[in-house]
């Protein structure tokens, strides 16, 4: 009250400028060496991200492209005239202009003038950024523009072992030690590697939060490019750097000026991943266009059988060929053992061979269409396989249908291309897709006219959609298209409208039809009901997209191999880690696991199951909250995970546990022992720190499949938690407020 003290402060002094509103602080180089950003300052923990280096310090780069094809390189040290202004605006933020004017390029003089501007609000932790370039070039169009660049990242203090950088990698994952890493490249929108717009550096406790705040999901690269020095040399200094790319709208053409259409946002904060998903949490829910139709318990339109699945089969392992007869007397088998609500994602169900002569996917195996209706006569429900992305050059209605007409075009960087060519994939079958447009309505009628017949003629209750939310977008420069040339959203605009036609078309006949996806790409989520999270199983994993969307959608399912089962540790050990991440479980077609051998494992997962269904409150529709801190430490298990030939090792705690908080205010402390010994869990669980009212008496209570029971009332601000789990177990308690 009454403080006296400014809250930003801009000083400029015999080599630098610098602002800060108390919570970060940014320092550039002067004018006369460029702009570049130099420094970024963690206030909150006294921590500095960047070192002075014999380099002119990065802010942004933009590459020109003439007919010709000839390159022009800008960046913030290029000759020109520099100036800078610092104002505090009227809603009481502090802006930062930084303006560099009269550009040349090539034999053009003064083509270019680029203006950065930088906001800092009050009490808050990040820094907006914006970067706008105008140009009277004639000769040269906009191709890419990296901003912000942030080179010279490390560790300015103490030992680089105790950086690690945090990546929005299926579930989230943490790389300790970056310098062990290779470089992370990833394009957004693109659900395999790149799920959500931020990722955070961390040295201990001091995070660094890089990220776009960008509600429409325009086409853009991510890369952090990790210092792998591990010599001794004292004066070595750190060089990771990090750099979004973004993309004009109209490449190619000669465009008056750009201004990334969103907030570059770089910040800082205290603590760990689970902090940095907070920040992307506060922005994304009330901003992205994605998260309109508000959370899973506000949405009437993801039906109410699809959130009681708790578990994912496959016709067989490893997407092999199966008689439609053969799958459906396993499943209906597995479906009994269980006795809980099942799926089966039936992949091969079509004539065609896997990935080859997409999209004709008629006429179906013969005993598809009675296998369906016999599957859900037995409590079976039935989601089919198609993709939705890719068409084979080879089937016959590339040519009837004039399909290339609809397919993504790449184009050369140049001004003016005279000649755009197809993107081509192929994957395991070795045949060779076009990748089709998602903005064109030929495409996105087939997808929908597709998932229709398989709905009102095979009465199918949902489809897979093959690598919709998993692939990388594509920059298309097809001109007869109607989106704008390269740059864009038209990505995310083209897949909504594809899949609002398709659910709304699917949903005449049968109304509770749900649509998923490949890979957890968030921009997708209005229209898709869920994301199938299979890739995500390597290296050291958080539960970072759950953090963010915890309540807000649906996830499934993790790849297993056969091996799993034969090492059951393995098979435990994916289970636990979907169980607590709150997702759907399973994603296999291990029948043997029916055998009299796999006893164990299949009670585990009934049990799981089991517990999934009890917990929806918290898994499904709750908020994930910190994890808790083990008292005693938690022995770990290390295991080789096999991946299409390559093998993945893994190092997992035996006892996985989550905490999440239902919409009722109830908490819910989720625990499974995955190994077959028991192991002790101890915990103080302090219910104010999860936003529970304080000062009041807590109810535990313990969940358990034979109902609610009772477990003590404490008074105090905290609770202890000590239990010896038995062997392949699960705990789950709740708290409330008495
Ligand atoms: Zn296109």
């Amino acid at each position: 009250m009454g403080s006296e003290k400014r809250c930003f402060n801009i000083e400029e002094n015999g080599f630098h400028i610098l602002v800060d509103n108390g919570l970060i602080g940014l320092e550039f180089e002067k004018a006369e060496n460029g702009f570049g950003l130099s420094n970024v300052v963690n206030v909150l923990t006294g921590y500095s991200f960047m070192l002075p280096s014999e380099e002119k310090a990065t802010l942004w780069q933009a590459e020109f492209r003439d007919a010709g094809g000839r390159e022009h390189i800008i960046d913030n040290g290029v000759d020109c005239k520099r100036s800078y202004r610092a104002e505090e605006t009227p809603d009481g933020n502090l802006v930062l202009q930084l303006e560099w004017s009269g550009i040349g390029l090539g034999d053009e003089k003064e083509a270019v003038d680029v203006q950065v501007s930088l906001t800092l609000k009050k009490d808050i932790s990040l820094s907006y950024w914006r970067i706008k370039l105008s140009t009277r070039s004639e000769k040269a169009c906009l191709w890419q523009v990296t901003f912000p660049s942030l080179s010279n990242i490390g560790a300015t203090r103490d030992d680089p072992s105790h950086d690690l950088l945090i990546v929005p990698d299926g579930w989230g994952r943490i790389y300790r030690d970056p310098r062990t890493m290779s470089v992370y490249n990833a394009t957004y929108p693109g659900g395999w590697n790149f799920a959500m717009q931020f990722l955070a550096f961390c040295h201990d406790r001091s995070g660094l939060y890089l990220a776009s705040h960008d509600p429409r999901a325009y086409y853009k690269r991510f890369a952090f490019n990790p210092d792998t020095y591990t010599g001794t040399t004292a004066n070595h200094l750190p060089q990771s750097s990090f750099q979004v790319v973004n993309f004009p709208e109209n490449m190619g053409t000669l465009q008056p000026g750009y201004e990334t259409p969103y907030d570059l946002v770089v910040g800082v904060f205290e603590g760990d991943w689970y902090d940095a998903s907070q920040i992307y949490r506060e922005w994304v829910l009330k901003n992205a266009s994605w998260c309109r139709q508000g959370k899973l318990s506000e949405r009437n339109d993801v039906p109410d059988w699809f959130r009681k699945i708790v578990i994912w089969c496959l016709p067989e392992a490893d997407f092999a060929e199966k008689d439609p007869d053969e799958v459906v007397s396993m499943m209906i088998k597995f479906k009994e053992r269980f006795d809980v609500p099942v799926a089966l994602h039936w992949y091969n169900w079509h004539k065609i061979p896997f990935d080859t002569d997409y999209p004709e996917y008629f006429p179906v195996k013969g005993g598809f269409k009675e296998g369906v209706k016999r599957l859900q006569e037995a409590g079976v429900r039935v989601m089919p396989y198609i993709n939705g992305r890719l068409f084979d050059f080879n089937c016959k209605s590339w040519r009837l249908e004039s399909a290339e007409k609809y397919c993504t075009k790449e184009s050369a960087p140049r001004l003016k291309p005279q000649t755009l060519q197809n993107y081509v994939e192929f994957y395991g079958s070795r045949q060779k897709f076009a990748v089709m447009c998602p903005y064109t309505g030929y495409w996105q009628d087939k997808i929908a006219q597709i998932v229709k017949r398989l709905v009102d003629e095979y009465g199918v209750d949902g489809v897979y959609i093959d690598q919709i939310a998993a692939a990388a977008a594509n920059l298309c420069f097809d001109p007869n298209h109607g989106h704008p040339l390269g740059g864009g959203n038209y990505w995310l605009s083209g897949y909504e409208e594809m899949l609002r036609k398709t659910r709304e078309r699917a949903r005449e006949k049968r109304p509770d039809v749900i649509l998923t996806s490949e890979c957890n790409a968030e921009c997708f989520m209005t229209y898709l009901d869920a994301f199938l999270t299979w890739h995500t199983f390597q290296g050291e994993l958080v539960p970072l997209f759950p953090a963010v969307y915890g309540g807000w959608t649906i996830t499934f399912g993790t790849f297993f191999s056969r091996d799993d089962l034969e090492n059951p540790s393995s098979f435990a050990a994916k289970l636990g880690q979907m169980f607590v991440f709150g997702a759907q479980l399973g994603w296999f077609g291990l029948y043997e696991i029916l055998d009299e051998r796999h006893r164990t494992e299949t009670e585990y997962l009934r049990k799981l199951a089991k517990y999934r269904g009890l917990g929806l409150k918290f898994l499904l529709h709750g908020r994930l909250m910190r994890p808790l801190e083990p008292e005693v430490p938690i022995p770990t298990i290390s295991l080789r995970w096999f991946f299409f030939g390559r093998t993945v090792d893994v190092t997992l705690p035996l006892i996985m546990s989550s905490v999440w908080k239902a919409e009722d205010g109830t908490l819910g402390l989720i625990l499974t022992n995955i190994s077959t010994m028991p192991q002790l869990a101890v915990y103080r669980v302090c219910p104010e720190e999860y936003g529970l009212p304080a000062g009041k008496g807590y109810l535990v209570s313990r969940i358990t499949e034979k109902g609610t029971v009772k477990m003590g009332e404490y008074e105090s601000a905290e609770i202890p938690v000590k239990k010896l789990l038995p062997g392949r177990s699960v705990l789950m308690l709740q708290v409330e407020t008495q």
